[in-house]
Order: C-alpha cells, then structure tokens, then sequence
C-alpha cells in the first residue's frame, strides 16, 4: 500500500489557480472544495488528502508535520522563514510583487520611519538590509489605509495591477521581491516518503512547464 501523504492548500485567491494546476498533475479532490465547509478532502487517489487553510498557516503545517507538503505564496513564506521546509517547484501562479508604497508625491521622511504591514518579519530585515531602522506596526488587513490615517509613513503590502493602491492615492516606491506561489514540502516527509511526493514533483513540473507554454 502507499504512504499516505496530505497536501495543505491556501485558502482564497491561490486555490483558484492551485486547482487546475493540481488537476494537470492528476490530483483532484473528491469533491467540489468551493462549495464545501469542509476542512478536509479526499482526491481520486486513496492516499492522498487536501487540507484547504489559511495561507499564512500552510507552512507552519507542512513545518511541524501535519501535513507533507503545502501551496503558499513566496510572501507567506518568506514571512515564515522556511524553517524544516524545503522548496522544491515555482508553481508559476498567482504572481505579484512585494513593495514599499506610500502617498503619491509624500515628501521623505524625516527620522525614524513608521512602516505598516502585516509581514513584519520580512520588512524588518528587507530594511536592515538597506541599514535603515524603522518602526514597524503590524496590521491584518486594509495596509492602504494606514498613511492615509497618519497611522504610518509607509506600507509593505502585495501590488497586483497596483489599482488598490492608486484608489487610495498611494504609489508603489520600492519593489522588495518577485512573488509566486511555490511547493513545500517538510525535510522529514521528503526522505521518508519520497517514493510517492517524487512522482508528484515530476508531475506537476511537467504541468508548470505545460501551463508556461500556454501562456508564451
Ligand atoms: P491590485 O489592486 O491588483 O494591486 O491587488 C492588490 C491587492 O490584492 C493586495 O492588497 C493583495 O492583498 C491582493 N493580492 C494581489 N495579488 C495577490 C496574490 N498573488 N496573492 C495574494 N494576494 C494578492
């Protein structure tokens, strides 16, 4: 019999292009994930299981062993710090950029700048690498509001087509990363089931290289 193996999904905005991607490498869940309130599903194979959670908690999963393998977006795991996580495939989806905005035209700012984000891990360092020290202010949601209300200077948040930000009058100042969703799977599930997450890396690379054909 197979190992069995658990793929842990992002919620929301990823799963949409996770799905089809998934489907390429013949994993398909048993059921319709977006109808469901299900937290767990079964796919057309007996040994393999989705779990479909929140993107910032897929690779404390996939960390501590609750599930093998995991989907996020670069920014969750740079934010995470890829501890016991391996990164193996670029899934090509779900691109944006990681940025620095603030109020169109804002002047510089004068001493200690205050930077509103809710990946406060990686603004630390992304500023410490430029030797500037700044106040960070973690937020949840809704960075764009924060210069508007004089809550801070500046913002580090996701920008797709950069409209959110330009509806709210800011601008995108700095480009901190290329963003694209990525496959992880945990150092331990990797040696000890390798016989059956190997087949499924060369699969979906295939499907990657398929669907970046399409594309071009
Ligand atoms: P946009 O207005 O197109 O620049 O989209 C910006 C908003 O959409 C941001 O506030 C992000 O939270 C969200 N967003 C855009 N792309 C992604 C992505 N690939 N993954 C997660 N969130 C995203």
């Amino acid at each position: 019999m197979k190992q069995q193996l658990t793929i842990a999904l992002s919620k929301g905005r990823i799963l949409k292009e996770t799905l089809p991607l998934l489907a390429a490498a013949d994993i398909v869940p048993a059921e319709d994930i977006f109808s469901s309130r299900k937290l767990i599903f079964d796919t057309n194979h007996d040994h393999i299981k989705l779990v479909v959670i929140r993107a910032t908690d897929v690779p404390t999963y996939v960390e501590y062993g609750g599930a093998d393998m995991g989907i996020a977006g670069k920014d969750v795991l740079m934010e995470h710090g890829g501890a016991g996580l391996y990164e193996p495939l670029d899934l090509e989806i779900a691109k944006c950029k990681l940025m620095v905005a603030g109020m169109k035209d804002a002047a510089p700012v004068e001493g200690r700048m205050k930077v509103a984000t809710k990946f406060v891990n990686l603004t630390r360092e992304y500023f410490a690498r430029q030797g500037c020290q700044v106040d960070i202010i973690k937020l949840y949601g809704a960075m764009e509001l924060a210069p508007i209300m004089g809550l801070a200077d500046r913002i580090v948040d996701i920008v797709d087509t950069g409209n959110t930000l330009r509806a709210n009058g800011l601008e995108p100042m700095q480009h901190i990363a290329d963003i694209s969703s990525r496959l992880v799977v945990g150092q331990p599930s990797m040696k000890m089931k390798h016989a059956v997450i190997q087949p499924i890396l060369d699969q979906l690379q295939r499907a990657i290289d398929a669907q970046r054909e399409g594309v071009a």
